[in-house]
């Protein structure tokens, strides 16, 4: 019998959950330190207790998964804390969905490929400090939650904060460094699921993140906020619901970003996903990001999303949709395209 399985972290909650309403056996993978608190909840089965995630690519981890029939729900942390390359290639465990586009996720270039290719609007790059002409967010590599981000708007205020933060240790000596412009509106996450059973973009939910430091220092007045650096580590989320007329591009934008995918990364998307990115001052979707996998801004829909109210009549998370896809794709004999 099939067992879902998932790092301890990021949605795991939520995918368990969603898998033992469906029906399945489940399994968490989980750092020792944080085994008593995953031990609180009666829907999860099942327990692989690390010292740290890194070793679940260890032979005993892989026979104890395998042993068990686990199939993995891949999240963030799996990218950050095991790597895309050791999932890639090391991780010899069915994962659901596309093992091969988690690596377009953590690659700067190839993930600004695939935006292109699925004709995103997104802000303008620039390769050195000197050509930086407007507002800026440097980036560094890794889904690792906006950590060591930061604002210049020209190349003095870049040279100044990076010696600051690397400085303090937030940034490595010869971290490489994504200098992108900043784009001023509302920041928008949308939450997609790719039925490859059914060739169909399902449109989940939207959330906004909540960071910190930058989401305090609209509270402090003017005088206080200067020389304060903004960080944007993610604390929490919060739901939106979009005007009605803007519903429609974010479809079109999810099913640009499906046949992306299918054209650049075989077999295409399959799952979960999410589109990041800030409407502008003309109400324009600039795209800075996007997420091939679950995003932890599905939590805020466990009991089920205003959109997906509209197509399925029990209560649906994204953790019980990617159980049900599973469970169909059991059910009609073609689970093999689902896991990679
Ligand atoms: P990560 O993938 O590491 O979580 P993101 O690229 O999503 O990092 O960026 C973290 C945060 O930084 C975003 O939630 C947003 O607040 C801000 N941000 C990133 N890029 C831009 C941009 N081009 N314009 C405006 N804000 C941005």
């Amino acid at each position: 019998m099939t067992t879902i399985a998932t790092l301890g972290s990021h949605c795991a909650l939520q995918v368990l959950k969603g898998a033992k309403d469906e029906g399945f056996r489940t399994l968490v993978v989980t750092e020792r330190k944080r085994e008593r608190f995953y031990r609180r909840f009666k829907f999860i089965d099942d327990f692989l207790v690390l010292n740290r995630f890194a070793d679940i690519t260890k032979p005993n981890s892989i026979s104890f998964l395998k042993k068990r029939d686990a199939v993995i729900i891949p999240h963030g942390t799996l990218i950050s804390e095991v790597g895309s390359e050791e999932v890639e290639n090391e991780l010899h465990v069915p994962i659901f969905g596309n093992r091969n586009i988690l690596r377009w996720e953590a690659d700067r270039e190839l993930k600004e490929k695939l935006t292109r290719e699925a004709r995103l609007r997104s802000p303008k790059t620039f390769s050195s400090p000197d050509k930086i002409d407007r507002l800026v967010i440097a980036k560094l590599p890794g889904a690792r939650g906006g950590l060591g981000y930061f604002l210049a708007s020209d190349a003095e205020s870049y040279r100044k904060n990076l010696k600051e933060l690397q400085r303090k240790g937030v940034i490595g000596k010869n971290t490489p460094v994504f200098i992108q412009e900043y784009v001023v509106g509302v920041p928008v996450y949308f939450q997609y699921f790719s039925s490859i059973l059914k060739n169909e973009l399902e449109f989940f939910g939207i959330d906004r993140r909540y960071e910190t430091t930058v989401d305090a220092i609209g509270r402090i007045p003017a005088e206080h906020q200067k020389g304060l650096l903004p960080s944007y580590i993610v604390v929490g989320n919060s739901p939106l619901v979009l005007r009605e007329s803007l519903l429609e591009e974010a479809y079109q934008m999810g099913e640009r970003f499906v046949d992306a995918v299918k054209k650049l990364v075989p077999p295409g998307m399959i799952g979960p996903f999410c589109i990041e990115g800030v409407y502008n001052e003309d109400a324009e979707f600039v795209t800075f990001e996007f997420s091939a996998r679950i995003v932890a801004g599905t939590n805020l829909y466990i009991s089920g999303s205003p959109y997906f109210s509209l197509i399925y009549d029990e209560p649906m998370s994204m953790g019980r949709r990617i159980a049900l896809e599973i469970k169909n794709g059991i059910e009609s004999k073609s689970l093999g395209k689902l896991l990679t």
